[in-house]
C-alpha cells in the first residue's frame, strides 16, 4: 500500500530532499555550473540504481559498491566528468563503463542518443532492466570490452570513460567526430587524473582536470585483468 510513497524503506520525499541537497552541497558548491547537468542530476534517482541496502546512503558524497567487485562514483564525480564532456542536445555519446546506468540515464538526460557498454555480463542485465523501468529505454546497452569503442556505430560525438585506463586508447580517439571530445581517467592502477581530449581535423589537444581513483579500464585497450 506504501508502494509508490516508500523506495526500500526510505520516504521518496525524503530521497527526493537528499538529492536536492547533494545538487547544492556537493556539486554547485565545488564549481558545477551546467544547469543543464544539474537539472539531471536533480531529477534522476540514484536511489534506484543501487542495492536496496545502500538506499539510505545514495547521496552521500563517496562511491558505492554495485556487485561484480565494482564501485559507483561519487556524485561528484560523475558530474565534472560529465561537465568536462560538454555535452549538447544533439549528440551521439559512447559511455565506456555502464555499471548501474546511473550515468548513462544523466547522458540521456542531456544528449539525442546514448550508447554504453559494460564487460560484466550480469551488470549489463541489471542496468538495462533499471533503464528501461525508469523511461530510459532508448538507452542501448551492450556487453563487452568498451576499451576497443563500438566501431561499428562510430563516430560519436562525446565519449566517456568511467574506468581507469594507463593510456588513452588509440581505438577510442579514432571513433570520435570531428569536434568531438573524449574524458578518461588515465594514470596508474591506484591513482588517475581526468584527462579530456578534443579532436579537431587532424588536431588533438589534451587538459587534465581533477586527481580521482577509478576501477581500472580492463581490456585489450586497458589493464590485463
Ligand atoms: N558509470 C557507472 C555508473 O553510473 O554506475 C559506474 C562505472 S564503474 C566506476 C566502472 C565500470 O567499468 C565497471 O562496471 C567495470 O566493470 C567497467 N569496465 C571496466 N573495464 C571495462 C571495459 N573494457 N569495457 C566495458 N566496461 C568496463
Amino acid at each position: 500500500m506504501f508502494g509508490n510513497y516508500f523506495t526500500h524503506g526510505k520516504a521518496a520525499e525524503s530521497l527526493a530532499g537528499d538529492r536536492a541537497r547533494m545538487v547544492d552541497t556537493q556539486l554547485r558548491s565545488r564549481g558545477i555550473r551546467d544547469e543543464r547537468l544539474l537539472a539531471a542530476m536533480a531529477k534522476v534517482p540514484r536511489e534506484e540504481f543501487i542495492s536496496s541496502e545502500d538506499v539510505a546512503d545514495a547521496y552521500g558524497d563517496f562511491p558505492l559498491p554495485i556487485g561484480a567487485g565494482q564501485t559507483i562514483s561519487q556524485p561528484y564525480i560523475v558530474a565534472a566528468m560529465v561537465e568536462a564532456l560538454e555535452v549538447n542536445p544533439e549528440d551521439r555519446v559512447l559511455e565506456v563503463g555502464t555499471g548501474t546506468g546511473y550515468e548513462a540515464a544523466i547522458l540521456a538526460e542531456l544528449a539525442a542518443d546514448v550508447w554504453t557498454i559494460e564487460r560484466h555480463a550480469e551488470l549489463v542485465d541489471k542496468a538495462r532492466e533499471i533503464l528501461q523501468r525508469l523511461g530510459y529505454a532508448d538507452v542501448h546497452v551492450l556487453h563487452g570490452d568498451g576499451s576497443l569503442g563500438l566501431g561499428e556505430h562510430a563516430p560519436f560525438n562525446k565519449i566517456l570513460v568511467a574506468a581507469a585506463a594507463p593510456r588513452v586508447p588509440e581505438t577510442l580517439v579514432s571513433q570520435l567526430a570531428d569536434g568531438g571530445r573524449l574524458v578518461v581517467p588515465v594514470g596508474s592502477r591506484s591513482e588517475q587524473q581526468v584527462e579530456v581530449m578534443r579532436k579537431l581535423g587532424d588536431q588533438i589537444s589534451i587538459t587534465k582536470h581533477d586527481r580521482c581513483r577509478f576501477v581500472p579500464l580492463v581490456g585489450a585497450q586497458g589493464w590485463e585483468l
